[in-house]
């Protein structure tokens, strides 16, 4: 039990060994990719390496930084309502596992376009929201001001911090302050 416990500790931190995370040049941060990715980035003189592992990275004649957080050189614009798939998880997440009309944490969720889309309404993160399945039944194909339910906050894109926080099983210690917010991003 105890060895089976240990090797699966050990794998985890090798897994995360091969996860870096990538900052904006504001310090912001972008998303997870790749040691190898990171790796590139950093050889290309794209980015620099703000945080190692004391481990390096080897090749045949000679060894390198391992990087464990970068930072772009040059500031990047994020098409966030391109790159952010919908996805319920996700959207959930976003919304604190409530329903946006009535805070109902124990019902089943939905997802609700605020605007239906039989009334032109599409999916995009800011007409996208989690209703528990009551609250979107009894709103229907209505629209908001057709009936007396509120949202309790406006409906926004996620943000990169809540990606980053629902792709990644175990966020590194050294990671968290780079990560503002985090603590308040419900993840289950
Ligand atoms: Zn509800």
């Amino acid at each position: 039990m105890r060895t089976g416990w240990a090797a699966q500790n050990r794998c985890y931190a090798a897994r995360a060994m091969e996860r870096v995370l990538v900052l904006n040049a504001s310090y912001e941060p972008l998303n997870v990719c790749s040691l190898r990715r990171a790796h590139v980035l950093v050889w290309k003189g794209r980015a620099e390496i703000l945080e190692c592992h004391d481990r390096p990275l080897r090749s045949a004649t000679t060894s390198f930084q391992r990087p464990n957080v970068i930072r772009l050189r040059t500031y990047v614009r994020v098409p966030r309502a391109v790159t952010r798939r919908i996805s319920r998880r996700v959207l959930f997440a976003r919304d604190g596992w409530q329903c946006v009309y009535c805070g109902s944490e124990s019902n089943r969720l939905t997802l609700d376009h605020v605007v239906p889309r039989s009334r032109g309404g599409t999916s995009v993160w800011e007409n996208v929201v989690t209703s528990c399945a009551p609250c979107n039944h009894r709103k229907g194909d209505r629209l908001l001001e057709e009936t007396s339910m509120k949202l309790r906050r406006t409906p926004r894109p996620p943000t990169p911090v809540l990606f980053i926080r629902l792709t990644t099983e175990q966020i590194p210690d050294i990671w968290r302050s780079y990560l503002p917010g985090l603590e308040a991003v419900a993840a289950a």
